[in-house]
């Protein structure tokens, strides 16, 4: 069989829209999956509606994704040019040639094609047997001399020898009139896969531009990782077959195929995407972490540029495991690298509850002040000795302590959090604590 040929031929009229991301997303899948080529040919007929901005947008957010393209804009090939604005002789010689063979004719200064009797029957990879049929003739060029979507699209998969055509179920009631082309041609037609829609998240209906979450940029935008984003758009219409969901793109190359894409509509679930986020956050090295966090902290202006690299690394470490997103860091990381920080109101309530925390506070900074040693083993034995010379349990110094030092009710384990923000901050925040509630009493 000859090699596999696919294309990803977007219009660029606009933002990146996640509809168009997956259509491209499952076309390189392919590709990648049976050792094919990747095309992405760009669909500029209309020039009043492109613009350059969306152009970029679009090469900018494939590249994000990692989806990268063998022949295209950038990059060249060998069945160039990958503009349709840059093929006008080659739509002129295939006008030539179906006028010639008298399937189109001339009317009104427009060239129409002529369909036949028959209705266009096809096997789609993914929905099986399609039957329709023209109910008329149709322009492939305009009296303005434009040449029409239908005629360039199809002769750029002659040309260009596209063996799949895998795009949206939108384009379903386009196939008919693509399939009366190659026959007015002569040319075999590629097998086609229309994959379904993608629904938006609340309600009937396909995900329209203008609903929130719909465009890839938004996603870069909120620090999101492009490999979660990309491994959550594989499961929008195709799945493992097993309980899986997030896994390495390597087996997903190797498990994907058409027939194994859904029929029905998928539909879009802005939380789980989330949740993929987090989870990829979750699996990254310490030192990819720390590089995707610096520039986030420090346009926050929670950290400076020249922060030590060895202290990021060590906050980041204790905090991986609780972090959601890389957006929200500067909120759910800031006590570490500011001594002000709000102090959590319903988690100080609950401690407060229980009545003051002064006594206990000051027992352990009077433990830790006479300490050296701020390893976690240390600390813990620390905490262990005045529980057991206090006859208290070490929830009762360990909430406490964390709410002065971090303002918050939960975070990193606590030993952790005492080690990494060391022996000087920790004293300094448990004595302003101290001092406040002598002066204000239990109102900090
Ligand atoms: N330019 C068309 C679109 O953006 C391409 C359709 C196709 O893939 O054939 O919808």
């Amino acid at each position: 069989m000859s090699k596999v040929r696919v294309r990803f031929a977007p219009s660029p009229t606009g933002f990146f829209h996640i509809g168009s991301a997956r259509t491209a997303l499952f076309n390189w899948l392919y590709a990648r999956h049976t050792g094919g080529v990747f095309v992405l040919r760009i669909e500029d007929t209309d020039a009043e509606r492109n613009t350059d901005e969306a152009l970029k947008a679009l090469t900018h957010g494939m590249r994000w994704l990692g989806l990268n393209w063998d022949e295209g804009p950038d990059i060249g090939g060998s069945y160039g040019p990958y503009f349709q604005s840059q093929r006008g002789d080659i739509y002129e010689e295939y006008l030539q040639k179906i006028l010639d063979s008298g399937h189109a004719y001339e009317k009104d200064g427009a060239i129409w094609l002529k369909i036949s009797d028959e209705p266009q029957v096809f096997l789609d990879a993914i929905r099986g047997r399609i039957e329709r049929k023209e109910d008329k003739d149709f322009v492939i060029r305009r009296s303005n001399g434009a040449i029409g979507f239908h005629f360039a699209n199809v002769v750029d998969d002659i040309t260009m020898e596209i063996t799949h055509v895998v795009r949206g179920e939108d384009h379903i009631p386009n196939t008919s009139k693509h399939l009366e082309i190659f026959k007015a041609l002569g040319a075999p037609p590629p097998i086609f896969a229309h994959i379904p829609l993608i629904l938006k998240s609340n309600g009937p209906g396909k995900m329209s531009k203008r609903d929130e979450g719909s465009l890839l940029e938004e996603y870069e935008k909120r620090k999101f990782i492009p490999e979660a984003v990309r491994n959550y758009l594989c499961l929008l219409g195709w799945s493992p077959k097993d309980d899986r969901e997030i896994l390495p793109i390597e087996e997903i190359i190797e498990l994907f195929d058409l027939p194994a894409i859904n029929k029905s509509s998928a539909r879009f679930d802005s939380q789980k995407l989330a949740h993929f986020n987090t989870e990829y956050i979750r699996k990254l090295s310490i030192e990819n972490l720390a590089w995707l966090s610096r520039p986030v902290l420090a346009e926050a202006g929670v950290i400076d540029e020249d922060l030590d690299e060895d202290y990021l690394q060590d906050v980041l470490a204790i905090s991986q495991e609780k972090m959601r997103s890389i957006e929200n860091l500067p909120e759910f990381l800031g006590y570490f690298f500011n001594n002000d920080y709000p102090i959590d109101p319903s988690a100080k309530e609950k401690i407060f509850k229980k009545g003051s925390p002064k006594e206990r506070l000051q027992e352990i900074y009077n433990a830790l002040s006479s300490q050296s040693d701020f390893s976690e083993a240390t600390l813990e034995t620390t905490v262990k000795t005045l529980c057991s010379e206090n006859a208290v349990g070490p929830g009762d110094y360990i909430m406490s302590t964390r709410l002065a030092i971090s303002g918050q009710g939960v975070g990193p384990a606590f030993y952790c959090l005492l080690r990494v923000l060391g022996k000087e901050r920790v004293l300094f925040r448990l004595k302003r604590f101290i001092d406040a509630l002598s002066t204000v009493g239990e109102q900090i």
